[in-house]
């Protein structure tokens, strides 16, 4: 039986992202009466910027493997995306009619490699099923009677009452696309224990010279192994103005954190030719070079690309070195081009944020135990994860989850 709209509960979902989004579609088809606010003038910015880059919404790997991906927070992490694993976020794109497809890596992406078309779909389905929203709010808290207190565009207080509460204000990662973080003193004042958040899958910082920045910025380097001490990474990365960023040095941020931590910078070695052994390599090398530049000898004898060579002459640059002409030496260079990272980039460029609410305080269903009534999901949850649709996903799976609870928690409370 359908409730009538003024009898039903009602909830008040803070943060139009992925997690607080999938929460309002789940719990307005239970015909809750559901009111969504978001400080930012549309919903799901961050959503559509991440959509720039094709819309990696989740992996098709075996299950088990895809939860190896998010090292300690694994075990919290695991009931929520078995209840909702990628089959479904997959079957749930599709019912929105973006089909979606397997890239050769085993990403998911909607078809139309964009994020926009999904969420205008999405948009429709919720308001459809009677989602209110409530943009350009910001959340300030709660008043002294528990009511939460926004301040919208008119620096305006506005209180509201709501039977439930569901927060999914993300982490603090491109805070100009609406998560700062600005929630953590908030939650702080209720005794709620909130890890300090930091940049991760974040780019690295290093000091290129303007030869190198100015014609290879933007600039792919594909199939590489890159590491960083013991810890090695194979796939793709890019150089940018300030360094190198991409999957594979992201996968890398705890190493890198580390060694920065330690010895006031990192040391990256990459694989500019990971196919071939240092030995076949100097075979190659041993070759006659005749009248050939040393650029054009690297390109047809070790094929390598035209970035590759100018990232291996640059990191001898950097030491104030000569590229050597021994194929020996230049085999191994290949192998192990080692370049000198100063800093990892800040919050402002990360893809997303490590640290959050501590997973302790939180209920198996995601209610904050000090805070009865209030649930939370998505990033602003104290777990990370690499790039490769698994941070989507647990978006996804957690604003599942913590719908589902408050489903449960509004049934017992307010019968
Ligand atoms: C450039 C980029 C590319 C990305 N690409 C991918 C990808 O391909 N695959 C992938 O899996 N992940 C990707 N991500 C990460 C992914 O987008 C995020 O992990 C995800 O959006 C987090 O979802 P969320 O709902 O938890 O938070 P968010 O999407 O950050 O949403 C939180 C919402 O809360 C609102 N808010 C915050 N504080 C307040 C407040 N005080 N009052 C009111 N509203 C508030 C914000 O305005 C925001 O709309 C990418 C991220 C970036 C930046």
């Amino acid at each position: 039986m359908k409730i009538p709209p003024s009898l039903s509960p009602s909830i008040a979902i803070i943060g139009a992202g992925p997690a607080g989004l999938i929460a309002a579609e789940r719990l307005s088809a239970l015909s809750y009466r559901v009111a969504v606010y978001d400080r930012m003038p549309m919903p799901g910015r961050k959503f559509l910027m991440a959509g720039r880059g094709g819309l990696n919404l989740t992996h098709t790997e075996p299950l088990d493997e895809f939860l190896a991906h998010y090292g300690a927070g694994r075990d919290f992490i695991t009931p929520f995306i078995t209840a909702f694993p990628p089959d479904a976020l997959r079957g749930w794109c599709d019912d929105l009619g973006e089909a979606n497809f397997v890239g050769s890596s085993g990403r998911v992406f909607p078809k139309s490699f964009k994020a926009s078309p999904l969420l205008r779909a999405w948009l429709r389905r919720l308001e459809a099923q009677g989602v209110e929203f409530f943009m350009r709010h910001e959340w300030k808290g709660w008043d002294d009677q528990g009511a939460l207190r926004f301040e919208t565009e008119s620096h305006e207080n506005e209180l509201v009452k709501a039977d439930a509460v569901l927060l999914a204000l993300g982490g603090a990662s491109w805070p100009k696309l609406g998560a700062t973080g600005s929630w953590q003193p908030l939650l702080r004042e209720k005794h709620v224990s909130v890890a300090p958040l930091t940049a991760s899958n974040v780019g690295v910082t290093i000091a290129w010279s303007e030869h190198l920045t100015s014609r290879f910025a933007g600039q792919p380097l594909k199939r590489l192994i890159v590491s960083c001490g013991p810890q090695r990474v194979v796939g793709e990365a890019m150089i940018t103005q300030q360094g190198l960023e991409g999957g594979a040095i992201y996968a890398l941020g705890p190493a890198l954190r580390e060694a920065i931590a330690h010895a006031g910078y990192a040391m990256l070695s990459l694989d500019l030719r990971r196919d071939l052994s240092e030995s076949e390599l100097m075979t190659r090398l041993t070759k006659p070079r005749g009248k050939k530049s040393l650029s054009t000898f690297l390109a047809s004898a070790a094929g390598l690309d035209p970035v590759s060579i100018a990232l291996l002459r640059e990191s001898f640059f950097l030491r104030n070195e000569k590229l050597p002409d021994d194929p020996y030496a230049l085999a191994q260079a290949i192998k192990t081009c080692a370049i000198k990272v100063q800093a990892m980039n800040g919050l402002e460029r990360a893809i997303s944020s490590a640290g959050g609410i501590d997973q302790n305080e939180l209920d198996p269903h995601l209610m904050i135990k000090k805070l009865p009534g209030v649930f939370v999901a998505g990033e602003m949850i104290n777990w990370d994860a690499p790039t490769g649709g698994y941070l989507l996903q647990a978006c996804f799976s957690t604003g599942v989850a913590a719908a589902r609870g408050l489903a449960e928690w509004l049934s017992k409370n307010r019968a």
